[in-house]
C-alpha cells in the first residue's frame, strides 16, 4: 500500500475500484478501463440486446429486457402483444435501478404499468426483465450462484472459470409471485446483503449449510439427485465465454482510448463475478456481472446489542482465498523466467520438494493460511533459484533452503481452469460485433476518444466503398445524425460528443440490412464485415506499393 504516493513502477497494481491511475506505464493492473460501466445493468442489458438480435438461440440465457425509461412504451406494445397471443402468459417483471447493487431499489410487478416512472431511487433510469418464475430450489429455497470469472487478457482473449462459487440463499420459502407476495423480498431477492437482516438467516461453519453455502455442495446434492452436473457445468461455461463476448467490444474501445497501442502502458486482468440464476430444468440463466466483486473473507456478527465483531466466515475463505491466489499465480511476471530457472534447480531439490511434513501441511484444509505464507516464503526462495540457475545449479553436497523452490509444486492445483482460447473454437462464430468494432476503432482517429466523429464515419464509408447512387454521402451524414442524436439523448456520458459503438454498431447493422436484404441478421453483418474488411486491406495494400513508388 501507497498511502503518500509511489515512486517505483511495480510488477503489479491491486486497485481497489477501477482502472483509472495517471501514472503507470508498465506492469500490470487488476482493472480493465471502462469495466464498470461497460457491465452496468443498462449497458449490459444493450449489448446483450445486440448480440440476442444477432444470434438468439445463443444467447438466450439473458432474461427479456427493456430499458427504462426510453423503452416503456416498447415493453408496454410487447408484452400486450404476447399477451394477446397467448392469453395463459401470466407475466412477473422485475425492475432493477441502473448502476444500483445490493438490491437497491429493485422490485417486482405484475403489469407494465406498474413501473414507477415518479419517486427517488425508482425514478432513475432502470431495466425491467422477465423475472424468472420457475427458479431451482434447494430445501424449498430460492439461491443464486456467485461464479468468479478471471479476463486474463482481452487480446488475445484469455478466460478463466474458478472450480467452485458461492451459493447465496433466500431465507423465506419460495412460491411463484402472486400480488400478494411480490414485496417480500427475502423470498425473492437471493442477495446476501437483504437477507443477512433476516431473523432466518443461518451462518454456518460448514460450506454445505446455511445461508450461504459452496456451489460445490449443491452440485453435490444434485448429483445425488441424477442431475447432469457435468451439462450444467458445461453450459455455465458457455453462459460466461458467451457473456465475455459480448462485452469485449466495447471494452476494447475504453481500452485503446486508455492504453494506446504503441504507447508504453500497463496490461490488465480483471476478477469478475457472475451471478447465475439456476432454472427448475437446470437451465443457467445471467442475472449481472459484477466489476467488483466483494472478496471478503468476513461477516460481522453482533455479539451484544450494538456491539459487532468480524468472524471468518469458512465459505468465503474456501472459494475467495482460491481465487486471488490463483489469479496471482496466473499473472505472476516471474513466472516465464522461471520456468527456465526451475528447470535446473528442481533436480537438485527434488528430495526437499517431497518433503512428507510440506506435502501433509498442504493436504491438510485447515492449512491454507499456512499454505499461503509459504507461499510467499517459496516465492522468495524462487527468486534465489533463477539467480542461481543463471550460474549453475546448486551441487549435490550444497547447502538448500528449507523449503521448495517452487510455489506450483507445494500449492493445491489451480481452481482457476482455463477455457477460452481452450474452447475457442466452439465460439469464434459469435465473435462478429468484435470484427465491427474492430473497424470503428479504426476509424477513430485521435488516439484517446472513444467515440466517432462526422469525419471518421464518412471515411469510414469511402475506404469501404459503401456509398453509391443508391446512398449518397449526403444520405451517410442524415444516418450519421439522426442516429448519434438518439443515442447520446440516451447517454449518462455527456463528456465527449460523436459516435459511440453502439450507434456505430447499429448504423452497420442498418447498412448491412440494405445492402444483403434476403440473409438473417447476423449473416447480413458478415458479409459486410467481409466486404469492410477486404476492401480496407486492398486499399492499405495500394498505399504500400504507392509508399515504395
Ligand atoms: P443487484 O445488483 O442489486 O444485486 P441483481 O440483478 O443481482 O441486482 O438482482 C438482485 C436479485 O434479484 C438477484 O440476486 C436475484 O435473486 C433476483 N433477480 C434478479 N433478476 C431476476 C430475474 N430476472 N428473475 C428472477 N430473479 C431475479
Amino acid at each position: 500500500q501507497f498511502p503518500f504516493g509511489r515512486r517505483l513502477p511495480c510488477d503489479i497494481y491491486w486497485h481497489g475500484v477501477s482502472f483509472h491511475d495517471n501514472n503507470i506505464f508498465s506492469g500490470q493492473v487488476n482493472k480493465f478501463p471502462g469495466m464498470m460501466e461497460t457491465v452496468r445493468k443498462i449497458t449490459l442489458s444493450r449489448a446483450m440486446r445486440t448480440m440476442q438480435d444477432l444470434f438468439p438461440a445463443e444467447y438466450d440465457f439473458y432474461p427479456r429486457s427493456w430499458i427504462l425509461p426510453e423503452e416503456l412504451p416498447l415493453f408496454v406494445t410487447q408484452v400486450r402483444v404476447m399477451k394477446d397471443s397467448n392469453p395463459s402468459w401470466k407475466p412477473t417483471f422485475i425492475v432493477k435501478p441502473d448502476g444500483g447493487c445490493q438490491g437497491d431499489g429493485i422490485y417486482l410487478i405484475k403489469d407494465p404499468s406498474d413501473v414507477r416512472l415518479t419517486g427517488s431511487i425508482q425514478s432513475r433510469p432502470a431495466v425491467v426483465q422477465e423475472y424468472i418464475c420457475e427458479p431451482l430450489l434447494v430445501d424449498k429455497l430460492k439461491f443464486d450462484i456467485r461464479l468468479y470469472v478471471l479476463l486474463k487478457s482481452l487480446e488475445p482473449l484469455e478466460i478463466y472459470i474458478a472450480k467452485d462459487g458461492l451459493s447465496r440463499f433466500c431465507t423465506e420459502p419460495y412460491q411463484e409471485p402472486t400480488l400478494k407476495n411480490l414485496h417480500q423480498v427475502f423470498m425473492h431477492l437471493t442477495n446476501y446483503s437483504l437477507n443477512i437482516h433476516s431473523g432466518n438467516f443461518i451462518h454456518s461453519a460448514s460450506v454445505n449449510t446455511g445461508s450461504k453455502r459452496t456451489f460445490s455442495s449443491i452440485l453435490c446434492r444434485l448429483s445425488s439427485r441424477g442431475a447432469d452436473v457435468k451439462k450444467l457445468w458445461s453450459d455455465i461455461i458457455s453462459l460466461v465465454i458467451k457473456t465475455i463476448i459480448a462485452l469485449t467490444p466495447e471494452l476494447k474501445v475504453y481500452y485503446q482510448s486508455d492504453i494506446p497501442a504503441g504507447k508504453p502502458g500497463p496490461t490488465c486482468f480483471q476478477i469478475l463475478g457472475f451471478d447465475i440464476l439456476l432454472m427448475k430444468n437446470l437451465k443457467p440463466m445471467l442475472l449481472e456481472v459484477n466489476a467488483n466483486p466483494s472478496m471478503r473473507i468476513e461477516h460481522e456478527q453482533e455479539l451484544s446489542p450494538g456491539v459487532f465483531e468480524n468472524v471468518p466466515s469458512p465459505v468465503d475463505e474456501e472459494v475467495k482465498v482460491a481465487v486471488i491466489r490463483d489469479t496471482l499465480r496466473l499473472v505472476d511476471p516471474q513466472k516465464n523466467k522461471r520456468k527456465d530457472a526451475h528447470l535446473a534447480f528442481t533436480t537438485a531439490k527434488s528430495a526437499v520438494i517431497h518433503s512428507p511434513v510440506l506435502q501433509a501441511g498442504m493436504k491438510d484444509k485447515q492449512h491454507k493460511h499456512h499454505s499461503l505464507k509459504l507461499s510467499l516464503k517459496l516465492k522468495f526462495y524462487l527468486k534465489l533459484g533463477s539467480c542461481r540457475s543463471s550460474e549453475q545449479a546448486p551441487g549435490a553436497g550444497e547447502e538448500l533452503p528449507d523449503a521448495a523452490p517452487s510455489p506450483e509444486a507445494a500449492l493445491p492445483s489451480l481452481c482457476l481452469k482455463q477455457v477460452f482460447p481452450k474452447y475457442a473454437r466452439h465460439f469464434s462464430h459469435l465473435r462478429l460485433v468484435d470484427r465491427v468494432a474492430a473497424l470503428f476503432i479504426r476509424f477513430l482517429g485521435v488516439r484517446g476518444t472513444t467515440k466517432l466523429g462526422p469525419t471518421g464515419f464518412r471515411t469510414f464509408i469511402r475506404n469501404c466503398q459503401l456509398s453509391n447512387s443508391n446512398f449518397s454521402m449526403a444520405a451517410v451524414d442524415i444516418l450519421y445524425i439522426d442516429i448519434t442524436r438518439r443515442w447520446n439523448s440516451m447517454s449518462i456520458d455527456h463528456k465527449e460528443s460523436g459516435m459511440c459503438l453502439q450507434a456505430f454498431v447499429e448504423a452497420f447493422f442498418c447498412l448491412a440490412q440494405k445492402k444483403y436484404k434476403t440473409l438473417q441478421l447476423h449473416e447480413q453483418v458478415k458479409s459486410l464485415v467481409e466486404l469492410c474488411e477486404c476492401r480496407l486491406a486492398a486499399l492499405h495494400g495500394k498505399r504500400l506499393l504507392w509508399g515504395c513508388g
